[in-house]
């Protein structure tokens, strides 16, 4: 392995795990061989350390706002307050600890997430350290959009693309299924319309997530058939789960934009309910194709103008909801 890599692939195709496998592999103070060949071995004081979720020598960075892990490891460099992006301090601190000796044996290993997100002062100052690599430091960069990445930081960086191929997608949904103990026209029916790899669906099917969904699906239809209201719905939402009905929303949009204006205008992929009824109900009163997409637009800006911290979300849900309602 290099001194830097980029791992790069949608959401949920599995990009953190495999850079948590790979940093605590860096860090292990015994690696296993032979027939383990390239396991950290799980008892060494680093792999402890590391399963204690607060590893001197692993360091991670992720934008500002950015919805924190379930699980932290390492040392989290934080930014200033506002921007939503990886800012120069981030960095800054960064390649102050690897200029330290390290504490633990010789390796000292950073991950950043989101890594399209530095702004160009991060950038530069990343660059310089790709540019001379201090010895015994890792840096495992992720991105899902890398041509956003400068193309001097990509050209140092050993590429790992992680994507998940067509055929092991079924057994992916299987895999789903049985985690979160769905069935498996249940996670085929989520799967249709998500753009988002297999572990972000699991994570939607996963218990809390699972009522969320069906609340989702309730809403979206009831708000179009008029069973629901737009500032009742509005209220609800902007109190709980509000980031999860827009991510929701964002993508059900995409797999109804695909079938209603997409090329050859095929609806082959609506195996989704709640998308097969919608298209049902847009068939008799289709929505002008500058109409649709200004309201795409909007939902996008919505699913921005949340994550910033002096917005009025509930009257932001609110223009979202009288929309689609209308549309
Ligand atoms: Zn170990």
């Amino acid at each position: 392995m290099g001194h830097a890599l980029l791992l790069a692939g949608k959401r949920g195709t599995g990009k953190r795990l495999l850079a948590e496998a790979l940093a605590q592999l860096l860090l292990c103070q015994q690696p296993q061989s032979d027939s383990h060949r390239g396991v950290a071995c799980g008892d060494c004081p680093s792999c402890q350390l590391f399963r204690s979720g607060n590893h001197p020598d692993l360091v991670w960075i992720q934008p500002n706002g950015e919805d924190k892990p379930l699980l932290e490891v390492g040392r989290r460099l934080e930014g200033k307050d506002g921007e939503r992006q990886i800012q120069v301090d981030q960095i800054r601190q960064l390649l102050e600890r690897f200029a330290l000796v390290s504490r633990h044996g010789e390796t000292k290993v950073a991950i950043i997430e989101r890594s399209e997100m530095m702004n160009l002062s991060a950038a530069n100052a990343l660059l310089k350290t790709l540019e001379e690599p201090t010895k015994g430091t890792y840096l495992i960069l992720m991105t899902e959009a890398p041509s956003r990445l400068l193309s001097t930081i990509r050209s140092r960086c050993h590429y790992y693309p992680v994507t998940v191929s067509p055929q092991d997608e079924m057994a992916s949904l299987q895999w789903v299924a049985e985690c979160s103990g769905s069935t498996y026209e249940a996670v085929a029916s989520l799967a249709s319309f998500m753009v988002a790899g297999p572990l972000e669906i699991r994570n939607l099917m996963m218990s809390e997530r699972k009522s969320e969904f069906s609340a989702f699906e309730q809403t979206v239809l009831g708000l179009k058939n008029g069973r629901e209201d737009p500032v009742v719905a509005a209220a609800v939402w902007s109190r709980h789960s509000g980031s999860f009905f827009l991510h929701a929303f964002q993508l059900l949009l995409l797999a109804l934009t695909k079938s209603m204006y997409g090329r050859g205008g095929e609806s082959a992929s609506s195996s989704n309910t709640l998308e097969r009824s919608l298209l049902s109900l847009f068939n008799d009163n289709r929505p002008a194709t500058d109409q649709w997409f200004n309201f795409v637009d909007q939902s996008q800006k919505s699913g921005r103008l949340w994550q910033e911290h002096r917005v009025n979300r509930q009257l932001l849900l609110e223009e979202l909801l009288l929309s689609w309602h209308y549309l």
